[in-house]
This record gives C-alpha cells, structure tokens and sequence, in this order.
C-alpha cells in the first residue's frame, strides 16, 4: 500500500472509531492494518498468525473480539456464512464474491447488473433490505486443474497396470 493510501486508511479508521466511541489502541490498529492489507478474507485463525508477527503477546482471543467489534461498528464486513469459520473481508465498497467448494478460496468480482438486483415485492413488503450481494460457489480455476491433473494421473496408473498384465501374459 502506499504511504498516503495507508495514511487516509488509518485516518478512516481513527474517525470511524471515535464516532463509535471505541479507543484506539496499538492492538486495534495492528488488527486493522493487516486486515487491509488482506486480500484473501482472511479468518481470525490467519488473522492472528499475522498480527502475531509484530505483537508477538497478543492473543487469539484479543484478535478475535477485535474483528468482531470492527464487524459491531461496520469497520470490516463478515463473510456470509458458508458452514465453515467466520471470515472478515475488508473491503467496504459493494462487490459480490465467488466461493470455491474444494479450497475455500473467496473471491471478489464487480457487476453492475447483480448490484441492481430488483428485490421481490413479497420480500421488499415485509422486510428493509440494506446490502445486496451476490454469492456464486463451485470450483476455481485452480482446483479445476487440480482435478483433472489427479484424474489423468489416475488414467495412467490404470493403463501402465493393464500393460503390466497384458505383459506378464506374453
Ligand atoms: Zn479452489
Ligand atoms: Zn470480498
């Protein structure tokens, strides 16, 4: 990040916490720092491995109820859940997200026409809908070649055996 850019980051973050009333602490901030920096949604486990590196005593718990009290004052957004640990995202400008199925991977996409998504009257009577986002899950790219690598692998050990028997056979 550059300097400036980490500079109104950090401005940001001092405004938004006093007008929530939170302290700014040397802890909250290094959460926050990494957090920005952070572009894979990162989970408090990671979270804390990473700030670990320059706070070497603080603990999970600290940087747990840390994230949590960012999420509490809309600092940083929680990732819809998908059955697995909470993972924080700090991107505050709507985006909608891609989740792989096999390596948990979540990735972030922009598109005009899922940010205007209508809303379902039935739905828009009996509800206030404040944030739209799109989920779409399945496998990335990545874990797609790693499939048919294991795949093709497993073709070959099939054929060098049934060459082996044909072999032994002559
Ligand atoms: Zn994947
Ligand atoms: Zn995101």
């Amino acid at each position: 990040m550059q300097n400036q850019a980490r500079d109104e980051e950090l401005a940001f973050f001092c405004d938004h916490c006093h007008r929530h009333g939170l302290k700014i602490t040397p802890q909250r901030i290094a959460v926050y720092n990494e957090l920005a920096k952070a572009r894979n949604h990162p989970s408090a486990e990671v979270m804390y491995r990473a700030v670990r590196r320059g706070h070497p005593n603080i603990s999970y718990d600290t940087v747990n109820r840390t994230l949590q009290t960012f999420v509490d004052i809309g600092l940083v957004n929680l990732v819809e859940g998908i059955g697995g640990v909470r993972r924080f995202d700090p991107d505050r400008e709507l985006h909608h997200h891609f989740h792989c199925r096999i390596c948990g991977k979540i990735f972030d996409f922009h598109y005009e026409r899922f940010d205007a998504l209508e809303i379902p009257e039935n739905i828009r009577e009996i509800v206030t809908v404040d944030s739209k986002k799109a989920v779409l899950s399945g496998v990335c790219r990545r874990c797609q070649s790693q499939q048919s690598a294991s795949s093709n692998a497993k073709k070959i050990i099939k054929k060098e055996n049934n060459h082996g028997k044909n072999r032994r056979q002559h």
